[in-house]
């Protein structure tokens, strides 16, 4: 089930802010996905290859399929073909094999870096030298292109703590693009790590608005949309 009034809200909401809403539909019935799509919505995000693949054969062709989950070297080659954007780069590794990958398919992948910016050990992402790390091997990786960052705040009722990570990762894209400003900051070399960043992926149902608030361009909305998901997510 489409929750339609919640959707037509939260996109006029958002296009008069430029903010692109994602919605994600892991779990979701493909119909969920293509009644949103009559309604002309077109970025949909999955978390797992598996799901994608299946729900990506069955679904039109010009839907911009993201993937947000947690990928892992082995699939990748599975959805270089048709992916839109890959939000979850988390390793120097990954992105070195989503460029062979997309070399391979003679594709250009967009891709956001993950920032690990929650309290939780669990949750995944880079951290500062890693992501310096990654920056200083892109002029070598030919079929990838980082579009921006991405991030998950703590789950937590702790709104102020929300914030200030929402607030970090802001103040790091900030840094990073290249009309962001990058004075006393932690990256040393001033002017090796310029990006043309475009997306800050940030937010989801319970955070959105904070993360709205802190500059997020890009948000991740499922239960709002789709409903409750039941435990596998
Ligand atoms: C599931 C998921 C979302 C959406 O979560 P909701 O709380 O249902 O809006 C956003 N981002 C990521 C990475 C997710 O895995």
């Amino acid at each position: 089930m489409v929750n339609k009034e919640v959707y037509q809200q939260l996109q006029q909401e958002l296009t008069d802010k430029s903010i692109v809403l994602v919605a994600v539909s892991k779990t979701k019935p493909v119909a969920d996905i293509q009644a949103l799509y009559d309604m002309g919505h077109r970025d949909f995000a999955e978390n797992y290859v598996q799901e994608l693949v299946e729900k990506q054969r069955q679904l039109p062709a010009d839907i911009r399929w993201h993937f947000i989950g947690h990928l892992q070297r082995n699939k990748v080659k599975e959805i270089i073909p048709f992916v839109h954007l890959i939000h979850g780069i988390d390793s120097l590794k990954l992105l070195v094999e989503v460029n062979k990958q997309a070399k391979r398919w003679n594709r250009n992948i967009s891709v956001l870096l993950q920032m690990h910016i929650a309290r939780e050990e669990t949750k995944f992402g880079l951290d500062e030298a890693e992501l310096k790390e990654i920056i200083n091997q892109l002029s070598g990786l030919t079929h990838v292109e980082v579009k921006g960052l991405m991030g998950m705040a703590s789950f937590t009722e702790d709104k102020d703590l929300i914030r200030n990570e929402f607030a970090y990762l802001k103040s790091l894209f900030d840094q990073l693009s290249l009309n962001g400003k990058r004075e006393d900051q932690i990256l040393s070399d001033p002017h090796s790590y310029k990006l043309p960043l475009t997306f800050l992926s940030m937010g989801m149902s319970s955070d959105y608005l904070i993360a709205v608030e802190e500059g997020s361009n890009m948000i991740r909305i499922g239960s709002l949309l789709f409903g409750f998901r039941s435990q596998k997510n």
